[in-house]
């Protein structure tokens, strides 16, 4: 799979902490390391608050980590500064939950979707009309749909809307950060299907954030399984539902996929709340809620290792082996 696709982005060790009140500090992100490849999906799960944000924020450049870096296509962004930086992000867009507070009101959908292009002087002001007529179609919107305002559309419509201002810098990473969460069913199925459609037709890279793993899984190449501020297992989505092996990974699509559970064993879907991202303990970040912890699992963090090609889990059952 992943190994076969041209490496795009490359997120090496990447720490980002946050000061929080009384002088402590918080870490969204720990030692993260992921690979973006081009035409492929790079998933990220876990609850609210494990610091999904905080990575992809850092992957469009809105801030910068702490420790570690991001190679594109092998070089060193964060390190890039004014026009450079300015013309870096045309490479890298975001999509975010919901694009009715990222839209002017007094601004019609042309002007939405070719402000990027305008901003980098890419097209004339005269050619708006006809570019945003041809980027709607392609997110299968009617082209009259340029001269409207975004309040007349619904929060599909809208969406689309978001993904074409996306597409029009041509970029080679688009980032959903749960993008189609805020909308009914039917109607993020139908804009799923349109993503796939895109990627495909266009060879672009995505990272997905999303809380629904079913959804995650059904879409992405790769999904990595984060849990305050780490991850805890990187594995392909087609593997999810049956190959997954960190408990908490377990824990988590056993209450997703319960087609596949086995009734005659306990559940060991956990109730707990995750502890707050200031008191993750020594060792194992999930110690305090894992069905199978263990003496080493409070004194020793464990490190991602390679169970199979494109399968790495971070769990000490998988150092005794
Ligand atoms: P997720 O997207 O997975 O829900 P976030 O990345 O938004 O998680 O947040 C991860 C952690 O970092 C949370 O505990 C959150 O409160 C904290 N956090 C995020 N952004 C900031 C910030 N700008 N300042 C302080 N803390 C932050
Ligand atoms: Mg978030």
């Amino acid at each position: 799979m992943s190994e076969n696709h041209e490496l795009i982005l490359e997120a090496k060790h990447i720490t980002r902490r946050y000061p929080a009140p009384n002088g402590r500090t918080l870490t969204a992100c720990q030692d993260v390391s992921l690979n973006f490849y081009r035409g492929q999906t790079l998933g990220i799960v876990g609850e609210s608050g494990c610091g999904k944000s905080t990575f992809m924020r850092m992957v469009v450049s809105l801030e910068q980590p702490d420790e570690g870096e991001f190679l594109f296509h092998g070089r060193d962004i964060t390190k890039l500064k004014g026009e450079e930086l300015r013309q870096h992000r045309q490479k890298i867009q975001m999509v975010f939950q919901d694009p009715a507070e990222a839209f002017s009101p007094r601004m019609r959908v042309m002007d939405i979707i070719c402000e990027p292009l305008l901003n980098f002087k890419r097209i004339r002001k005269s050619e708006k009309e006809a570019v945003a007529r041809r980027y709607l179609e392609m997110v299968e919107l009617p082209g009259d749909f340029a001269l409207r305002y975004p309040h007349s559309m619904s929060g599909g419509q809208r969406q689309r809307v978001g993904i074409a201002r996306a597409l029009v810098l041509e970029p080679e990473l688009i980032v959903y950060d749960e993008a189609t969460s805020a909308l009914d069913v039917s109607v993020q199925k139908t804009i799923i299907e349109l993503l796939v459609k895109l990627q495909k037709e266009k060879n672009i890279s995505y990272g997905f954030i999303c809380h629904d793993m079913a959804l995650v899984q059904s879409l992405s190449h790769q999904v990595a399984v984060m849990y305050l501020g780490h991850i805890m297992e990187l594995l392909p989505g087609d593997k999810v539902a049956d190959g997954c092996v960190h408990p908490y990974t377990k824990a988590m699509a056993e209450a997703v996929f319960d087609l596949h559970m086995d009734f005659g064993k306990p559940i060991e879907s956990i109730e707990s709340e995750a502890p707050s991202p200031l008191d993750v303990p020594p060792g194992c970040p999930f110690q305090s809620r894992c069905p199978k912890c263990m003496d080493i699992c409070r004194k020793e963090k464990p490190v991602l290792k390679t169970i199979a090609q494109g399968h790495q889990a971070a769990c000490h059952l998988y150092d005794l082996k």
